[in-house]
């Protein structure tokens, strides 16, 4: 069966589809490298800049605009100084002939915790891992929002059933402010 969001798509790299069933619309990686690949798009052959990141992600096909993005944010045009950086990469709507599309760009400012911090479960005590197309930072912030405290990927789907049954009698909310 085919995927209406991923027809006319490179299923091979990430696009903004891939951003679409996140709370966040956003995912924050690491550069991997860079390799030029011939890409087939409407059976054309074209020679693109792709880049892979060292997180379980699709590489991305950087476009000149995202090339621009990358040159400003390291202040350079050698592909050793983004190899090993962080970067947050989101949708945008541009305009394009009279339409509006989504559109897969690296955000212009770095994320802010430029370490490869570690988060640790509240419930558990597990370390929090990638899930769901998010970054373990990422997870731990969407958790913490979502439950007033940082959760993996198990305990928050049982916080979630726990939450969902909690409903009836409202006690969940007592230490919200
Ligand atoms: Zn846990």
């Amino acid at each position: 069966m085919a995927d209406i969001m991923l027809m006319g798509k490179n299923p091979n790299y990430i696009g903004a589809y891939d951003l679409y069933d996140l709370d966040v619309k956003e995912i924050t990686v690491t550069i991997k490298n860079f390799r030029e690949e011939e890409v087939v798009t409407n059976g054309k052959s074209e020679a693109c800049a792709v880049m892979y990141f060292e997180e379980d992600f699709k590489p991305m096909i950087v476009n000149p605009t995202n090339k621009k993005v990358l040159a400003k944010l390291f202040h350079s045009k050698l592909t050793e100084k983004m190899v090993g950086k962080r970067i947050t990469i989101h949708i945008e709507q541009v305009k394009a002939f009279g339409k509006i599309y989504d559109a897969l760009r690296i955000k212009d400012v770095l994320p802010r915790n430029v370490s490869a911090k570690k988060y640790y479960c509240a419930d558990c005590g597990g370390e929090i891992a990638p899930a769901h197309s998010m970054t373990a930072e990422q997870m731990s912030a969407y958790t913490s929002k979502k439950y007033g405290r940082a959760l993996c990927e198990a305990c928050a789907v049982k916080e979630n059933q726990n939450k969902n049954k909690g409903e009836v009698n409202n006690e969940n909310n007592e230490n919200q402010d």
